[in-house]
């Protein structure tokens, strides 16, 4: 962005209410020495929308066409789910429930554990993607009727994995927030189909996704339709197998605090361990996630998947205690 200046323009004034507002500039001068110019720097975080325009003293303001002009327009805000704020100035939303739904009783728990310690979430596969063929693929559709009917009977919103193109309307019927996963990241055609809902989406990172491949996913989401995309990190593929994969906490903050997009964590998924997952809820949330998401399960040692992540109401508890104190 070039900020032009009237000639009689104070132009440090500009530049302390800029830099009080987090923007980094730069001034160019005339050829007499005065400040003409003022560039904002490429890594900076982006002005509140309006800000540089109402400025007295700001002429003109040139802006390069924007690679994700939609998600620009959602900077800075919280996605509503419902009566549900997600992002930026809401408090962080905590989102709970099994890895997969496996059967309506055990929905049911999920809802009423989750509602109890503050989750405003319900979530569950009902298709899974599992890396292997022979793995528990999930209940399927009779599984989002057993979320669906959990998550009202407590009051708590739905996320579901949407898994391909072909169940997308069905997920769609049942989740107020419709989850891409990690593997279709990158899944232009599942994208556009999820954008075409006209749901809100949460749009969760590739294992090797760049923050600009992240970020243009996100846009496909907006520009089919979604009403508003809140992005998941739930780790990147690492160098070290002690934990399943490495928590990117640097680019929860980068979301977070320059894209200033919605922005979860996922702390389950990234370390794998239920040990773990607690201060790492917490990281994330200190780090600027807007919430948390995590997995529960009645008796995790026989969970269908994921059980070495799968969290007791005790753990439960703990990482809401955990998000209360970071977010202050
Ligand atoms: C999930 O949240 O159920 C899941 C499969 O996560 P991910 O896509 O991050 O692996
Ligand atoms: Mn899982």
């Amino acid at each position: 962005m070039i900020i032009e200046l009237a000639p009689d323009a104070d132009a440090g004034a500009i530049r302390r209410t800029l830099d009080a507002a987090g923007v980094w500039t730069a001034a160019l001068h005339d050829a007499d020495d005065r400040p003409r110019m003022l560039t904002v720097k490429a890594h900076s975080p982006a002005p509140p929308a309006g800000l540089v325009e109402g400025l007295a003293g700001v002429t003109a303001v040139y802006r390069a066409p924007s690679a994700h002009p939609l998600l620009d327009a959602q900077a800075g805000r919280a996605v509503p789910v419902g009566d549900v704020m997600v992002g930026p100035d809401a408090a962080p939303v905590l989102i709970a429930g099994p890895c997969s739904v496996e059967s309506a009783q055990t929905a049911d728990w999920a809802a009423e554990q989750a509602a109890a310690a503050g989750a405003r979430f319900l979530r569950g596969g009902a298709f899974k993607p599992r890396t292997s063929p022979y793995a528990f693929q999930g209940a399927g559709l009779v599984a989002l009727e057993w979320l669906r009917a959990a998550a009202d009977r407590h009051g708590l919103k739905v996320v579901t994995e949407v898994l391909s193109e072909r169940d997308v309307g069905a997920v769609a019927d049942c989740a107020d927030l419709l989850q891409i996963g990690s593997r279709n990241m990158q899944n232009y055609a599942l994208l556009k189909a999820a954008g075409a809902t006209g749901r809100p989406v949460l749009l969760k990172r590739g294992v090797a996704a760049t923050l600009d491949e992240w970020t243009l996913a996100g846009e496909y989401c907006l520009a089919a339709g979604a009403t508003g995309v809140i992005f998941c990190e739930r780790g990147v593929r690492g160098f070290d197998g002690k934990t399943r994969n490495l928590i990117d906490l640097g680019a929860v903050a980068y979301m977070a605090h320059v894209a200033r997009q919605p922005v979860i964590v996922d702390p389950a998924h990234a370390v794998g361990r239920r040990d773990l997952i607690p201060p790492l809820a917490a990281a994330g949330v200190a780090a600027g996630a807007h919430g948390v998401m995590i997995e529960i399960h009645p008796d995790p040692r026989v969970a269908r998947s994921d059980a070495p992540q799968a969290l007791s109401v005790n753990e439960l508890n703990a990482v809401a205690t955990a998000m209360e104190v970071h977010h202050g």
